[in-house]
């Protein structure tokens, strides 16, 4: 068996791939009636690992150098004594980076995916990797950011930042294809991702934002194409393409803060280095702006069954399109989570083992 430990708290993004070291453990074993082994098919790497990589601001660390590193991720189960969940069903949930795991059913976001005796379900048509994609904590993010949080009206004009990943392919989706917002633009690293927004997912514009590199270029170009003005903003990336919208959102715009990736890899001794604008709070004032923080973990606990009653759904008539990035070979899991800072991913990075 192998196992991927925190070796290195790393200080930068050239030091991302080092954070991580492989190294074997002991195959698991049942002990207990309800346990049952994991072979690991997929693993989900999420920009929000960045946090435990770092040193807790508050003191106490949730990942200590040592420690298993966990994410989402989807296995077969290959022996049980468990007997809701017997050989060959397919789960999910949070679980430590391991080829083969040990589990009982009450880890964190645990779920069947699906039993063996099951058929036709929507897995065998997308596949079980989407439990932690498009099925999955990215999509629930996207799902419960544009109807509860932006509750995206038909009168929006809604951007969208680090649209060609996992949660902003479904965001612009949802709020173009479910909610009708008049105009949805999509702003992405490259040309082939914007091209991707537009033509396939139904994206009405969308910006290279490493072409309109200057916040003065991106205000340009914004107000280019979206005469009209922005009513929401929801923003995945932080950084300079943020500064630009917050200058020319329209009056009571929303804000919606979903994640701020252009700043994760800064060190938090350097606050030279992160991208605080201290003029945002002021600019909320006269312009009666609303500045939404969430988190999708608070909705799922609430009502994660109405996700999973509509995505399908959505899916299956093809109206919500999805991409997923495979990387190949458990021992990548450390490339695969850098790709997603250095932009080489289409919607979500899925490892498979
Ligand atoms: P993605 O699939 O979007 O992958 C990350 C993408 O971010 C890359 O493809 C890259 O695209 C872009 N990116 C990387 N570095 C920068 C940078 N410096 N400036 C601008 N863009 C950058 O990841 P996810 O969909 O999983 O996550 C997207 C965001 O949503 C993250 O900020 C994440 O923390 C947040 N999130 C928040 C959740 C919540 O509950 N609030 C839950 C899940 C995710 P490009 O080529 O366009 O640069």
């Amino acid at each position: 068996n192998e196992e991927f430990v925190l070796s290195t708290r790393p200080s930068d993004q050239n030091e991302i791939k080092s954070a991580w070291k492989l190294q074997s453990c002991p195959m698991p074993t049942i002990t207990n009636d309800n346990e049952f082994i994991i072979k690991t098919l997929f693993v989900s790497v999420d920009p929000y690992l960045s946090s435990g990589l770092k040193k807790s601001a508050l003191g106490g660390d949730t990942n200590p150098i040592g420690s298993v590193q966990i994410s989402g991720l989807v296995g077969r189960v290959i022996e049980s004594k468990n007997s809701n969940i017997p050989v060959d069903t397919i789960v999910t949930g949070r679980f430590g980076w391991r080829r083969y795991i040990l589990a009982n059913g009450t880890e964190p976001r645990f779920r069947i995916v699906q039993k063996s005796t099951e058929k036709n379900t929507i897995y065998d048509n997308i596949g079980s990797s989407t439990a932690i994609g498009v099925l999955g904590m990215p999509s629930q993010t996207a799902y419960y950011g544009i109807l509860s949080v932006a509750n995206t009206q038909p009168s929006d004009v809604l951007v969208v930042s680090g649209a060609a990943g996992a949660v902003g392919t479904i965001t612009g989706q949802i709020a173009k294809k479910i909610r009708g917002a008049q105009k949805v633009i999509g702003i992405a690293g490259g040309q082939k991702k914007c091209d991707y927004l537009v033509n396939e997912l139904g994206f009405d514009a969308a910006i290279d934002y490493k072409e309109y590199n200057t916040k003065e270029k991106m205000v340009t170009r914004l107000k280019e194409l979206a005469p009209e003005g922005i009513t929401q903003y929801f923003d995945n990336t932080g950084g300079f393409v943020t500064d630009a919208v917050f200058d020319i959102i329209k009056r009571h715009g929303k804000i919606i803060i979903c994640g701020q990736i252009s700043t994760y890899n800064n060190s938090e001794e350097d606050p030279s280095k992160i991208n605080i604008y201290p003029n945002y709070l002021a600019k909320t004032i006269y312009r009666g702006l609303s500045i939404l923080g969430f988190v999708c973990g608070d909705f799922i606990h609430r009502n994660e069954e109405e996700f999973y009653k509509d995505m399908p759904v959505w899916l299956n008539e093809g109206t919500i399109k999805f991409q997923e990035t495979f990387v190949d070979g458990f021992e990548n899991l450390p490339r695969a989570y850098e790709m997603l800072f250095t932009g080489e991913n289409i919607g979500k990075v899925v490892v498979r083992v």
